[in-house]
């Protein structure tokens, strides 16, 4: 850390809307005295060789160095050549698991108001292992895989997550019935790690049924763990509950503590440029960072002024159906810290 005692941050303001979004996250950071210095790194215009992508080899350096970050959305450039941006951070940060809080937002009306679950999503294998191959013509294989280690990692984070945070119980989403040795032993990690948080109520939801009960009601969940695919399904059905992708916030967790936050939006270049877009999601996915410092006063005290902002109505950007520019939002947010 600096010697002012601040703790530094790494920052990729991303393209599109990102450079706006991340300005609203530094002046409300600004405003509560949050004790975080930024290092801001933007995406390269070329290669960078030493990872294969765009991004540059410095910013992941600062990020393995400080151990913590924020991201904005990221459009990987199209052709040939290069990783895509979130497979690199993926794979040479380690991210192992993905976390994204779902809670209603009050004043902000959907179909439920009751919803306040975090999926906990396996991020390195599973059916995202790429392993796929034609074993004839007309013939597909695709290598789904489960590991004791990787299995037996999320299931540890998801249950130190629930403990942490004051969350009463795990679901662990399977289709074990089918998929029986994969499913099967991600279930049995799960069982395992179980038993070491007696507190933690453990529980099995089959997938479909877990589908079900999500939309008829999402009050019945409270932390829930699954392999990567259920994962990617499930945390973007979640999202839908509270009213999309605009105001969810996610983490994804690393090897030894290192987290990255990150808005799950894209860069929105439709509105780019236009101080039209909405900061919620980036400021919330700041708030997730900074529970993640155990910095726990300062992520309340933001978390409430946004969604006082929000349900006091009289500033809402235009995806919330009102007419307020994104320093409009940034400002009022700043009122109610
Ligand atoms: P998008 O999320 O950028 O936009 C979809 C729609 O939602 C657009 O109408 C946009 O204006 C709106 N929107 C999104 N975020 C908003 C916000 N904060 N405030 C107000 N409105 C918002 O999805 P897309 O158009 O499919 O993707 C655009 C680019 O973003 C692509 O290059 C894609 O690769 C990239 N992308 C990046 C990430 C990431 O970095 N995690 C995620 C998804 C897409």
């Amino acid at each position: 850390s600096p010697s002012d005692g601040k703790i530094r941050a790494t920052l990729f303001p991303g393209d599109g809307i990102g450079p706006e979004i991340a300005e609203s996250v530094k002046q409300v950071f600004t405003a509560a005295d949050v004790p975080i210095e930024w290092e801001e790194h933007f995406v390269g215009t070329e290669v960078d060789p030493r990872t294969q992508s765009f991004l540059t080899w410095e910013s992941l350096e600062s990020l393995r160095r400080n151990g913590i970050g924020l991201k904005g959305p990221m459009a990987t450039p199209i052709g040939k050549g290069h990783r895509s941006l979130n497979l690199t951070l993926r794979k040479e940060l380690n991210l192992f698991a993905n976390v994204r809080p779902c809670y209603s937002i009050p004043g902000y009306k959907t179909r439920y108001d009751d919803v306040n679950l975090v999926t906990i999503r396996e991020n390195t294998e599973g059916e995202y292992s790429g392993l796929e191959h034609q074993v004839v013509r007309g013939v597909v294989e695709s290598l789904k895989v489960i590991t004791r280690q990787a299995s037996l990692r999320v299931a540890e984070y998801a249950f130190h997550y629930a403990k942490t945070h004051g969350r009463e119980r795990v679901s662990a989403i399977h289709k074990a019935n089918i998929m029986r040795k994969t499913d099967g032993l991600f279930l049995k990690c799960c069982r395992e790690v179980a038993e070491k948080f007696p507190e933690i109520t453990y529980e099995e939801v089959i997938i479909d049924n877990c589908c079900m009960m999500l939309v008829k009601n999402p009050a019945l969940f409270d932390v829930l763990v699954m392999p990567n695919l259920y994962g990617d399904i499930i945390s973007d059905l979640c999202a839908g509950l509270i009213g999309g992708l605009g105001i969810t916030p996610s983490i994804n967790i690393g090897e030894g503590g290192l987290a990255l936050a990150e808005a799950v939006h894209g860069s929105a270049p439709d509105i780019a440029g236009k101080n039209l877009a909405n900061p919620t999601a980036l400021l919330l996915s700041g708030v997730t960072m900074l529970q993640h410092l155990n910095l726990t006063d300062k992520a309340d005290r933001i978390h409430n002024a946004i969604l006082k902002t929000i349900a006091e109505g009289k500033h809402r950007t235009a995806d919330l159906g009102g007419k307020a520019t994104t320093t409009d939002f940034t400002n009022a947010v700043c009122d109610n810290l």
